[in-house]
């Protein structure tokens, strides 16, 4: 016979804290308190099997049910001495649900069950307290004509108002005995207008309505809509928890009560926690009464002149505060309670692991392991890498008011606020006169790069989470939200309009990069504190990871912000950021309107010395670690203005006529840029730019070898490879370089050339590459591109869809899609390192910075990541979790 119902109770329990998925989190926890001796009021879990059971079964339950419901019961009868449905002696229990997950507030609870008309008389008389039964009767009346009848709640709520405004009372609890019986018999009336019939007087009847209405509620849809947004499947089901009741409302020696084993928000080991004299746990929840502190501790940071649980009931308190240290050495981390006192015996309702802030939880791990209760694996285990968004950029002030306008992509965190302005001109121009701004855009191009740079946050309509502004924000720390599409914006007006509101140039505005959601006005922000804690934990997952982590950065700011952060060196230095800055754009654009070879090399070598330098910067700070510079990826056009004013100035800079320059940006327009004249395709068509970037590498390296021989470690590599063909020309062309300025300088460089695998077609072919590539790096956000077929800068439009409609479950451009393009990373790994055995091998794209993607990383035996400077230590965590992970896979 197929076991559906778990007795607890008394110190013993069929059950335990394992069983979650079985029993639901609540069932589990009752089981496990109760066999580790915590006083838990005696009762039964029906499990989640049978709430699977009734919704594949016309919602009926499977036959023995009802016996095993019924031994539950007695058992539980033997172990209070009393009976449900017994008018002199009742036993009332508690009906609650309990997923194998909380969904707070989500489904359905029935307490005081078993009361009617004869055992509220029997409950008077037992307890000697005909006020405390008579409350409880009106209470359940109402929760359960709610929550099983349907009845709605607030129509009980207009009569007691009533009763306490005619008899010119405040609280509930000063409600007497004859007001009291007056208001269950109102209830009673109200129930029957409301349905036609009577309110079940019948115990067993209203127990087996509550368990339908407690499984029912699963399905309901509220509940349905939180499982869809926190990905929880359907079929998991939830428990149902019946309970003996225990009193708080039974007098002024009662009370109820939640509370954190630490605090859930600094994470101090410090009880904190609120309480109700003479009530239920509903009225905690429900907000009626004002709860009171738990220790004179939070009573004084709080500045409350309330008596504190610790002053009124040292030795209730005494007794908690044992509970809490049972708690927390049994289960090794921070719990929620709920408890309730009654007649000054404490009873424990619930525990399960208290949520809390990113900052409490690195507190509470590292404590914990100064404490001895964990191990530091186990501490780092209990970090969520993505929290370090959170601690490491300025934060809204969570007190704060605020007006959402829209929400888009989460692309870059940070809480930042500024006045609007629509281009990054006038963003650079706003920022010198010591504005802060936030630039919105269509969407941003490399062009817009010092607008975007001198902007405090960015904001874009169009793109996704890999797109341009994305990428770069990131790489700059600065916060962007993409893809907000409910905007409009009017550039010529210098306006935007979002639902009803217009937002003009110089509107104040704050955007938060971590939620997406930009915000009318100044919102007010509070500064991050790493502090210990975060090094400690830091220095933790450096001894346990094998991925190395590099950075994705180039200019020198972002290099060493990225060194701090603890970067192993650079994995990506996108040389085109490096082109836009200052007069290099207009060498850049001579170089691109020049006719002939000559003529590009004349403007190239007004780049050469800036380059040069910009490369023995980065071999100075990263000096001992590998830098890896990418050559020129994208295509010509993207250097060229695109406005006619902007032709005219390069017109007369370059000494050419309009009607020319115009020919001439036609002429490098394509339809399709993402597969079009780029990367090494580019660099094959003018190696001389190839040449240039080579050189600048080369002499760079001669100067810093100077002070600091051996320091440098050199990687020479080559975007959007698909033919091994390609790759060997241009490693000719950079050999080339390389002897000449040896023999210039006097300088023998040692380097590596690799390449950029990000076309299926180089995955493909891995292994011929790798005849030639000394490394591969992994460009995944392209590589994502062009195995789907899909563009990183306009997937956001189609995308949210696919997930509404459950057709993917995340953005492939976030999170790596392990199935099709890790499958392609894998093979590809494989075929190389079977060609080239030392083959170096890392991943570059944006999912470096992506917890399940480094994961992925991590198994598939990649060397190292790299990510933009500020994920850093979110790669450095999940890094150590997969070793972790892997290890333990590996013992169990
Ligand atoms: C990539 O394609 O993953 C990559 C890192 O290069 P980029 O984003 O510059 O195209
Ligand atoms: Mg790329």
């Amino acid at each position: 016979m197929e076991k559906w119902v778990y007795k607890f109770g008394n110190g013993t329990a069929e059950g335990n804290a394992e069983m979650r998925e079985l029993l639901g989190g609540k069932g589990a926890n009752l089981a496990e308190m109760s066999r580790i001796g915590l006083p838990v009021p005696p009762g039964f879990t029906i499990s989640t099997v049978v709430c699977d059971w009734y919704d594949n079964h016309g919602k009926s339950f499977p036959d023995n049910l009802s016996t095993q419901v019924e031994q539950g019961l007695a058992a539980t009868e033997a172990l209070i001495g009393a009976k449900f449905g017994d008018a002199d002696n009742p036993l009332l229990v508690a009906v609650r649900s309990g997923a194998r997950v909380s969904m707070p507030g989500m489904m359905d609870t029935v307490l005081n069950l078993g009361l009617n008309d004869q055992t509220v008389e029997g409950l008077a008389s037992k307890s000697g307290d005909p006020r405390f039964a008579y409350d409880s009767y009106r209470r359940f009346i109402q929760m359960y004509a709610d929550v099983v009848l349907g009845v709605e709640s607030y129509l009980f709520e207009e009569l007691l108002e009533d009763t306490k405004q005619n008899n010119a009372l405040t609280h509930d609890t000063e409600l007497d005995i004859t007001q009291l019986k007056n208001l269950c018999n109102a209830f009673k009336t109200l129930v029957k207008n409301e349905l036609g019939s009577p309110f079940p007087q019948d115990p067993n009847q209203q127990l087996w309505e509550a368990i339908h209405a407690v499984f029912s509620s699963w399905m309901t849809p509220r509940a349905v809509i939180y499982r869809s947004l926190n990905a929880i499947p359907n079929d998991w089901g939830t428990a149902v928890n019946i309970q003996a009741m225990v009193f708080g409302n039974m007098g002024e020696d009662c009370l109820t009560g939640v509370a954190f084993t630490r605090d859930p928000s600094s994470g101090e080991n410090v009880f904190f926690g609120e309480f109700l004299p003479n009530a239920q746990g509903e009225d905690v929840v429900a907000g009626l009464r004002t709860p009171l502190p738990l220790t004179i501790c939070s009573k004084e940071k709080l500045q409350s002149n309330d008596l504190a649980l610790e002053e009124i009931y040292p030795d209730i308190f005494a007794q908690l505060e044992r509970v809490r240290q049972i708690l927390e050495t049994h289960y090794r981390d921070m719990q929620d309670i709920e408890f309730t006192v009654q007649k000054g015996t404490l009873y424990m309702l619930q525990t399960r692991n208290g949520k809390r802030t990113a900052a409490a939880a690195m507190r509470i791990a590292c404590d914990m392991v100064d404490e001895g209760l964990i191990s530091e694996n186990e501490a780092l285990m209990r970090i969520e890498p993505r929290s370090f968004d959170v601690i490491m950029h300025p934060r809204l002030d969570p007190s704060a008011p605020r007006t959402v306008i829209t929400k888009g992509l989460p692309a870059s965190p940070g809480a930042v606020c500024g006045q609007v302005v629509f281009t990054a001109d006038a963003a650079e121009k706003s920022a010198h006169n010591g504005e802060k701004v936030i630039l919105v855009r269509l969407e941003t191009a490399p062009e817009d790069i010092h607008g975007m740079y001198a902007a405090e946050g960015i904001l874009t309509v169009r793109g996704g989470m890999t797109s341009h502004a994305a990428v770069v924000a990131r790489g700059m720390g600065r916060a962007c939200i993409c893809g907000a599409s409910e905007i409009l914006i009017d550039q010529q007006a210098e306006k935007f309009y979002v639902a009803d509101k217009t937002i003009n140039k110089g509107d104040l505005i704050t955007l938060d990069g971590s939620t997406g959601e930009v915000m009318l006005g100044a919102i007010a922000t509070v500064q991050p504190d790493l502090g210990g804690n975060f090094h400690r934990l830091m220095q933790w997952a450096d001894k346990i990871r094998r991925l190395k982590v590099r950075a994705n950065a180039e200019t020198p700011g972002d290099v060493r912000i990225a060194y701090d952060y603890g970067a192993e060196g650079i994995g990506l230095c996108r040389t085109e950021h490096m082109f836009f800055e200052g007069d290099r754009i207009n060498a850049m654009r001579e170089m691109i309107m020049a006719e002939d070879a000559e003529g590009r090399r004349r403007a190239l070598a007004k780049i050469l010395p800036m380059q040069r330098d910009d490369f023995s910067e980065l071999f100075s700070i990263m000096a001992g670690t590998p830098v890896t510079v990418r050559l020129l990826d994208p295509p010509l056009h993207e250097f060229l203005p695109k406005e006619q004013g902007e032709y005219k100035k390069l017109a007369h800079a370059s000494g050419l006529s309009l009607e020319k320059v115009i020919q001439r940006v036609k002429a490098l327009q394509e339809s399709n840029p993402m597969l079009g004249h780029r990367g090494c395709r580019l660099l094959t068509s003018y190696p001389e730019i190839c040449e240039m970037q080579a050189r600048a590498i080369f002499e760079a390296y001669a100067e810093v070898s100077k002070q600091n021989k051996d320091s440098i470690i050199c990687e020479i590599m080559i975007p959007l490879v698909a033919i091994e063909k390609e790759l060997k020309y241009l490693k000719t062309v950079i050999d080339q370089v390389a002897s000449e300025v040896e023999k210039e300088t006097g300088v023998k460089p040692s380097y590596k050339v690799g390449t950029m695998i990000e076309l299926p077609r180089a995955a493909l072919q891995a292994g011929e590459i790798a005849k030639t590539a000394e490394f591969f790096s992994f460009g995944t956000n392209d590589l994502t591109q062009m195995t789907y077929g899909m563009s990183r800068d306009d997937s956001s439009l189609f995308l949210s869809h696919y997930e509404k409609r459950g057709i993917i479950d995340f953005d492939p451009f976030s999170t790596l899609d392990i199935d099709g393009v890790g499958a392609l990373v894998e093979l590809a790994s494989k075929a190389g390192r079977q060609t080239r055995p030392a083959l170096s091998l890392g991943l570059c794209g944006e999912h470096g910075g992506d917890p399940k993607s480094i994961a992925f990383c991590h198994n598939i035996g990649l060397d190292y990541i790299a990510c933009s400077p500020y994920r850093i230590p979110i790669a450095r965590l999940a890094a150590a979790q997969a070793a972790i992970k892997q290890a333990q896979i590996k013992t169990d």
